[in-house]
């Protein structure tokens, strides 16, 4: 994640310190198309990420709120997994990005934003994406290209 400039992630630091969980209130919510859900599975779904890192920056979220991933069983990790191959063949497919980075950050301490929920982060890379980041720097400006986004990957899950 080096060299990617996020400014907008200082209103998700500030706004994640209410007790309410944003991925267990999403998925209760079904309201899947407001929330920026590409698609749910029968143990985890896939969102748009909110305060996104790069273009088509999404995460596969467990279902189950559990913080660690040995507290899930083999048929939810297998689960997790389909959904993220999927997530990343329909990327490759629509934004035709160069490389990805697909992290797990388990624990506060090791950069997780969502620290109880298990989830992984794909973050789509292009050669140059360090320069383009800054532009998106209004929110206005990232809640409309997020959406663009959103229905640019949408049919390819329906
Ligand atoms: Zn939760």
């Amino acid at each position: 994640m080096e060299n990617l400039f996020a400014p907008w992630r200082m209103e998700y630091i500030e706004k994640g310190k209410k007790d309410s969980c944003i991925f267990c209130d999403v998925l209760k919510e079904n309201n899947d198309e407001k929330n920026l859900i590409l698609t749910r599975s029968s143990h985890s779904f896939l969102i748009l990420n909110k305060y996104p890192y790069n273009n088509g920056h999404l995460m596969v979220v467990a279902n189950l709120h559990k913080k660690e991933i040995e507290e899930f069983n083999n048929e939810e990790i297998l689960d997790i997994f389909s959904l993220l191959s999927k997530a990343i063949r329909v990327l490759k497919k629509v934004l035709s990005p160069q490389g990805f980075n697909i992290g797990i950050n388990l624990g506060e301490v090791a950069g997780a934003g969502v620290k109880d929920h298990f989830h992984i982060h794909i973050v789509p890379r292009w050669q140059g994406d360090t320069n383009f980041m800054p532009l998106l720097s209004e929110t206005k400006v990232i809640s409309e290209h997020l959406r663009t986004t959103y229905n640019k990957l949408i049919p390819y899950f329906q």
